[in-house]
């Protein structure tokens, strides 16, 4: 065989490994793995500031409003972040596992945030993130686990009816 033409070849099977693994990398970080142990953009380090919650009707009505938070947040954001939205996400769950007055929900949940990042690529990818982080919360408490392929669905508020959803500069509020 002509040296050009196996030159050809190894370029061609180059691409095509290459591409594979790209292919796969992308899907690993968004759907098929929500909980990737692979660090974001943002190391952000600080220990919890709240103290203990003793009040258990307190703690799960805390709990209850802050997941609602969380996933209508995950649904309503971009399909495609900026790389500042995406830190400011990330920074929000980094922040929030600082202050989030039940100090003893908020240790645990900054062990998870170190050994799940939040994953801020995309709207599913963040999506998928936020349900799968309330498993392993759910896990822990001995809760049933929750079905996350109709999470979007279940947490669309209906906001972006009209406008594009990314054009910010639109709105005068
Ligand atoms: C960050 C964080 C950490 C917490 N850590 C603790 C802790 O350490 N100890 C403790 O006692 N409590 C903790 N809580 C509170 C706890 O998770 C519950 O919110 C609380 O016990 C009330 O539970 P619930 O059964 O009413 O449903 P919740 O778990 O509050 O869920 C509310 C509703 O969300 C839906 N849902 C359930 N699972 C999912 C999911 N995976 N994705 C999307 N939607 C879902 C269901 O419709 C459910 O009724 C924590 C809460 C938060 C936000």
């Amino acid at each position: 065989m002509r040296p050009s033409i196996t030159i050809s070849i190894l370029s061609c099977l180059c691409f095509i490994i290459i591409s594979i693994y790209f292919i796969l990398y992308r899907s690993d970080n968004s759907i098929t793995s929500p909980l990737s142990e692979k660090p974001d953009l943002v190391n952000f380090e600080g220990g919890v500031i709240s103290a203990k919650m003793g009040n258990a009707t307190q703690k799960a009505e805390l709990g209850r409003s802050t997941w609602k938070l969380l996933h209508t947040m995950t649904a309503q954001y971009p399909e495609h972040p900026t790389t500042e939205e995406r830190k400011a996400l990330q920074q929000f769950f980094m922040l929030l596992s600082r202050l989030y007055p039940c100090g003893e929900c908020a240790a645990h949940f900054q062990l998870l945030l170190k050994r799940y990042p939040p994953q801020t690529s995309s709207k599913i990818a963040a999506s998928q993130w936020a349900c799968a982080i309330h498993n392993k919360v759910n896990e822990r408490l001995g809760k049933d686990i929750f079905d996350c392929s109709n999470i979007q669905e279940k947490y669309d508020c209906g906001c972006n009816t009209t406008e594009d959803e990314n054009d910010s500069s639109s709105s005068s509020e």
